[in-house]
């Protein structure tokens, strides 16, 4: 028997979440992270990450959400660690816009509480905003921000306490099935074997999956922590939501309450704009006071996108002991905990109860 179960590559949003799953069914784990813990060279830094229920990119998400909700509130019983902060959120643009008619056919599907609002009721409710006449928002109170740093650390915790082996600054070099079945793991220190392996590489991906037709691209993302001019209470936490402004076009734009520190976070969500003479025309119309704040950091982050814009979750297609996990495409982080499940239910079983039918690593062969 090899001395372990599974080996996780990559201790990010997903892995460090898979390893906490399966260390904590009893699965001898071997974790590899090629930096440290919660580092900022991936996809799962800058602070805070958008979670919602309504989900405007596809109504089959939402068994997901809930199930991560969940999932995270236990995390945060088990650990004594706060990873959510729920604020409302706001979906804005025009009628039709995908952000709000997506969201609102995910919210009548599932039977999700929101609410409409016009420009009026969005200004009054929350001044900074400015919207134009003609816009409108969805509006969903169980929205809010995911602390990402602290959700590592956190899956870290459990996983260390149910044993699992966790090696930082080790990096995978390469891995193979062998003869007999197991997977060999190369890495920049040292050779492990074990039954099965899951690999979440972020960014990464593609030169760890070996899978054949799944273009994945790679893209930078700018974030941005202004302080706005007038000051930042009217954007306190307990009373300003977490949002995303479709203003046509493809521009899409998303932020935060401010921090404690009086700092709020905006940015492009699947642009090609990244400088902030483009994020200041954004947001000129729409929040006047944050367009003209002072800029105080700016962070990179990296996107790894898929074509269609939904994840990659599933088992190899030509190795069953060894699951992929690519959930980004600018949205993943929110469901990190119920990936979590879902690869420890993949490495175990082979299969899982969860719907990822939309995330098939061969979607994009051709037919
Ligand atoms: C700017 C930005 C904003 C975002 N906003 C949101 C949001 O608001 N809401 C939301 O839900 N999602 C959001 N996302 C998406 C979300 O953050 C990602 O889906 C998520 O972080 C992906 O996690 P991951 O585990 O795949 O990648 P990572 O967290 O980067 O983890 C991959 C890990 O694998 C390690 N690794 C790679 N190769 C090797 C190797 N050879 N050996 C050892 N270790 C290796 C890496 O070092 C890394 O730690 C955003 C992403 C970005 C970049």
């Amino acid at each position: 028997m090899p001395p372990f179960d599974t080996i996780v590559v990559g201790l990010g949003g997903m892995g460090s979440a898979a390893a906490a799953h399966l260390a904590s069914r009893g699965q001898r784990v071997l974790g590899v992270e090629q930096f440290q813990a919660a580092h900022d060279r991936g996809s799962s830094h800058g602070k805070s990450r958008v979670i919602r229920l309504a989900y405007f990119e596809h109504p089959a998400y939402v068994p997901l959400l809930r199930r991560a909700y969940e999932l995270w509130r236990r995390l945060e019983t088990d650990t004594g660690r706060r990873l959510l902060q729920i604020t409302g959120g706001l979906m804005i643009g025009a009628p039709d816009c995908d952000v709000v008619s997506g969201s609102l056919r995910s919210a009548r599907e599932h039977g999700l509480a929101h609410e409409l609002l016009d420009a009026a009721e969005i200004h009054r409710r929350f001044p900074p905003f400015t919207p134009r006449q003609e816009t409108v928002a969805f509006y969903e109170s169980e929205a809010g921000s995911l602390f990402p740093e602290e959700a590592i650390r956190a899956h870290l915790d459990v996983a260390a306490a149910h044993g699992a082996h966790l090696h930082f600054d080790e990096r995978v070099e390469g891995w193979r099935v062998t003869a007999t079945g197991t997977v060999e793991v190369t890495t920049s220190h040292s050779q492990y074997e074990a039954g099965r392996l899951v690999l979440a590489p972020g960014s990464w991906a593609s030169a760890l999956f070996k899978v054949d037709e799944l273009p994945l691209v790679v893209e930078p993302q700018v974030l941005y922590w202004l302080e706005p001019s007038g000051g930042a209470a009217a954007y306190a936490a307990d009373r300003f939501p977490i949002y995303i402004w479709d203003l046509g076009d493809g521009v899409q734009f998303y932020g935060f309450p401010a921090d404690q520190d009086g700092r709020v976070k905006v940015a492009f969500f699947r642009s090609l704009q990244k400088d902030e003479a483009a994020i200041r025309v954004a947001l000129a119309p729409c929040l006047p006071s944050l367009a003209a704040g002072r800029l105080v950091e700016t962070v990179s982050c990296k996107y790894t996108l898929t074509p269609d814009h939904h994840f990659v979750i599933g088992s190899h297609p030509d190795h069953e002991q060894v699951v992929i996990a690519s959930p980004c495409s600018g949205h993943g982080y929110k469901f990190a905990s119920v990936v979590g499940e879902i690869l420890a239910d993949l490495a175990i079983d082979g299969a899982t109860h969860h719907p990822i039918d939309l995330f098939s690593p061969t979607r994009f062969r051709p037919r």
